[in-house]
């Protein structure tokens, strides 16, 4: 079962081909198991109703495409534009199929005024921006892992949160251990890991499953299988087809970080179902 990509639309359809391409193609090899685990809000149920239409062959992808697109947009029309020479950003249509309910709390204490603010955790798109630049000099070159840690440590870490004219430690505290989640690398110097391993509730191992490229206002993917086999897509240059690249054990994992010519913006992590 080779991937297929999603045929780019001349209204800036970029981000959401990238992004698609990588769900598609996961929920593909498991149909059954990813629709129950990937329905976290109504966007993604509606795609995922999508995919099952896909299936039937009762439409094309891109139609599928094309409905979450109007109903983003009805939603909210600046974040996620129809037009022509308007695009949506990655992580804004990430962090909406990826939000989620019941995932954890960010508290932070003031320890000078008292005060203590607990924030839900309302999405499964990790934007790690703020941590990576402390670490920039540091040596071996820090990864995703490494930040995920730092992230979630008990103690809790700086986060741009300011109370009492100085910077406020927080404590993320997830709820349960969840399936899947992305990161926003775009901003950050990180390093990628093919694997993590999570405990919350229940230990899981979740692989690098896709990577999104930005570069010249234009998106791409790589999708990379259950077998970790590495395919290209672009669906403006390759339309529906995929190009294997190599298997994600043999390749280089700091080449996965650009891709002819862009930088990798996204990169999705899943458990294997
Ligand atoms: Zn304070």
């Amino acid at each position: 079962m080779a991937p297929r990509g999603f045929i780019w639309h001349s209204t800036y359809s970029c981000a959401y081909d990238a992004l698609l391409t990588i769900i598609y193609n996961v929920w593909r090899e498991n149909p059954v198991k990813w629709s129950r685990e990937l329905q976290v809000n109504d966007s993604m149920t509606l795609l995922l109703n999508g995919f099952e239409e896909i299936q039937e062959g009762s439409r094309t992808m891109e139609s599928c495409r094309d409905d979450l697109r109007k109903a983003l947009n009805i939603m909210d029309c600046h974040r996620f534009p129809l037009r022509r020479g308007e695009g949506t950003s990655v992580a804004e249509l990430c962090n909406e199929l990826f939000k989620v309910q019941d995932l954890g709390t960010v508290t932070s204490d003031c320890h000078t005024c008292g005060s203590s603010k607990d924030v839900p955790i309302e999405t499964l798109l990790f934007n790690c921006y703020a941590q990576a630049e402390i670490h920039t000099n540091e040596t071996p070159r820090l990864t995703i892992k490494h930040w995920l840690s730092s992230y979630l440590a008990p103690s809790g870490v700086y986060h741009g949160v300011r109370c009492c004219g100085q910077n406020v430690q927080t404590i993320t505290a997830l709820r349960k251990t969840p399936c899947f989640f992305a990161f926003s690398i775009a901003h950050s110097n990180l390093a990628l890991t093919r694997s993590l391993t999570l405990t919350v509730n229940k230990k899981k191992r979740l692989t690098l499953r896709g990577i999104v490229y930005f570069g010249e206002f234009h998106f791409t993917c790589r999708f990379i299988t259950k077998s970790r086999d590495v395919y290209f897509n672009d669906g403006a240059q390759t339309g529906w087809q995929c190009i294997l690249e190599g298997n994600l054990e043999n390749m280089d994992i700091y080449s996965l970080l650009t891709c002819r010519g862009k930088s990798a913006s996204l990169a999705l992590y899943m458990q294997s179902l």
